[in-house]
């Protein structure tokens, strides 16, 4: 725009976008980055649909964006009328009398367009900010496993198999888990390296557990030992399930392990007596042995009420095998159990070995530690009433080191490891099998297991496992911490700050 006394003079007018015009189409490339980009990377965050950022959604807000900086850059160019020029000097505006130069000219776009995209990409994460978490543990370049691999790990393999109780089976110390198995290459590996036990279940990957083992094993199912759960995609089945409902379960896992049996079957994360005992799953069991679709029963538990579990397991004679969470500094209400067992030929299947796996995220701890992990498994397999030890494979490094550990025998240099990790963690590790603090809750909340789930989202690196198992407390979850006065505080023995862990937790595992 021009004024009358500058057009008379014969001043060249010069084109200038009015301000309003770069902030209205500004303000609606943020609208669009808000709802339409913004939207897709949640869609893509949530697995709904993995390329959605990438496809022609990302058109219309990437055009309005490169539209509002090139409006600005229209807009300052130039002064539109010559009578302005000097007042803009003197607010301390650089004002050219001739067109600027290329090389200026370029710069001025090249800020324009970075300005537009750093907005744009602001808005994108600030509507997407409940998964700066999870894309910081997704993406970030954090060490999985032992940070120097040694040489001399390379293409280790299983050095010792002991005995699984009554079922006289004999299977590798180490055996492989598959709640985080998302690779055939890995099983295949694992299993190539002598490992004979798989533990799965139809919850694990939404029954994609189950099929990936059932291809790994192709070719060599005689000689390894599989272990599964009664439960379904969404989750265990309650004590009151009929019958033909459980069977159905367990075909589906027959059909996705490719076999036709099941070598154990155990009821999953028990903690009730009434789960343990329920008569529609002792039915189904036997109903499927007789069948030859199972051959023995199970339980597993990292719950509170283990002693009452796993004694009730023991004298009811039904179970051969119970699976509990167990990792060094558990002491001797652990070993009682582990007695008992051994006493009526029950096998110890030994899971949650690395006590919480926090040594992925202790940077003072990496170097020194060497490998954290085989220390711990030493220390589990140095009691001999332990069968084997459960762990969760999921990268191909992870089967040279983890592999290592088998046949090995604890070391003085293991003990002072492991007394460091306890130190780095004290006041940082919710005990499986304690449960002290749950009844100072006013709100009833099961606060082992939200720290639990915490847990594998944060050190175990299953996020969406954790925040499905999350959701499904079903309203029985840590929001409820919010503006309470907190009477848990104080009740745990091991020194953790229950309100503030519980909060840390509701803000991981809630998506935005
Ligand atoms: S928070 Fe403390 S008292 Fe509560 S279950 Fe965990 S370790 Fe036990
Ligand atoms: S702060 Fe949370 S865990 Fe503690 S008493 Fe209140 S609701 Fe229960």
């Amino acid at each position: 725009m021009q004024c009358a006394r500058c057009a008379a003079a014969g001043e060249p007018a010069v084109f200038r976008v009015r301000g309003a015009v770069v902030v209205t189409v500004l303000a609606v490339a943020l609208w669009a980055s808000w709802t339409i980009l913004g939207t897709a990377l949640h869609d893509m965050a949530e697995g709904i649909d993995p390329h959605a950022i990438l496809g022609p959604r990302l058109l219309v807000p990437v055009a309005l964006l490169l539209a509002a900086a090139l409006a600005w850059t229209a807009r300052v160019r130039r002064p539109a009328c010559a009578c302005r020029r000097p007042l803009l000097s003197r607010v301390g505006g650089a004002v050219p009398e001739v067109e600027p130069s290329g090389r200026r000219r370029v710069l001025r776009h090249g800020l324009g367009i970075a300005g537009a995209a750093t907005a744009g990409a602001a808005v994108v994460m600030a509507r997407n900010r409940g998964w700066i978490t999870v894309g910081r543990n997704l993406f970030a370049d954090v060490e999985k496993t032992a940070p120097t691999p040694r040489a001399e790990w390379e293409g280790a393999t299983i050095r010792s198999q002991r005995r699984l109780g009554r079922t006289g089976v004999l299977v590798s110390d180490i055996s492989l888990g598959s709640a985080a198995l998302r690779s055939l290459e890995v099983a295949e590996l694992a299993l190539d390296r002598g490992v004979t036990y798989v533990d799965t279940a139809p919850d694990y990957a939404r029954e994609g557990s189950e099929e990936l083992l059932g291809r790994a094993m192709m070719g060599r199912r005689e000689r390894i030992f599989v272990a599964s759960k009664f439960c379904t995609a969404d989750g265990h089945l309650p004590p009151d399930t009929p019958v033909p409902r459980i069977i159905e379960a367990v075909e589906g896992s027959l059909r996705r392990l490719r076999t036709d049996r099941i070598d154990l079957l155990h009821i999953h994360s028990c903690d009730r007596l009434e789960r343990l005992l329920a008569p529609s799953f002792h039915e189904a069991f036997d109903r499927l042995k007789e069948q030859g679709k199972a051959r023995f029963l199970g339980v597993s538990s990292h719950s509170p009420n283990l002693h009452a579990v796993a004694n009730a397991a023991i004298d009811s004679g039904r179970f051969d095998v119970l699976m509990l969470a167990y990792h060094h500094g558990m002491g001797w209400e652990l070993d009682q159990i582990l007695a008992r067992a051994a006493d009526h030929d029950v096998a110890v299947v030994a899971m949650k070995t690395l006590k919480g796996a926090k040594h992925q995220n202790l940077t003072e701890f990496r170097e020194e530690a060497g490998s954290y992990a085989q220390a711990a498994f030493r220390w589990v397999l140095s009691n001999p009433r332990v069968s084997c030890l459960v762990i969760s494979f999921s990268e191909l490094r992870q089967v040279d080191e983890y592999l290592h550990a088998s046949g090995t025998t604890l070391t003085a240099h293991d003990r002072a490891v492991l007394a460091r990790y306890d130190r780095l963690i004290d006041g940082a590790y919710c005990r499986p099998h304690c449960g002290a603090c749950l009844d100072s809750c006013i709100a009833g909340l099961p606060v082992d297991d939200v720290l639990r789930y915490a847990m594998y989202f944060e050190d175990y690196r299953s996020e969406k496992e954790a925040m499905r198992l999350y959701a499904a407390l079903d309203g029985l979850d840590a929001s409820r911490c919010i503006g309470c006065a907190a009477p848990c505080a104080g009740s745990c023995p091991h020194g953790l700050a229950i309100q503030y862990r519980m909060l840390d937790a509701h803000r991981m595992l809630t998506p935005a």
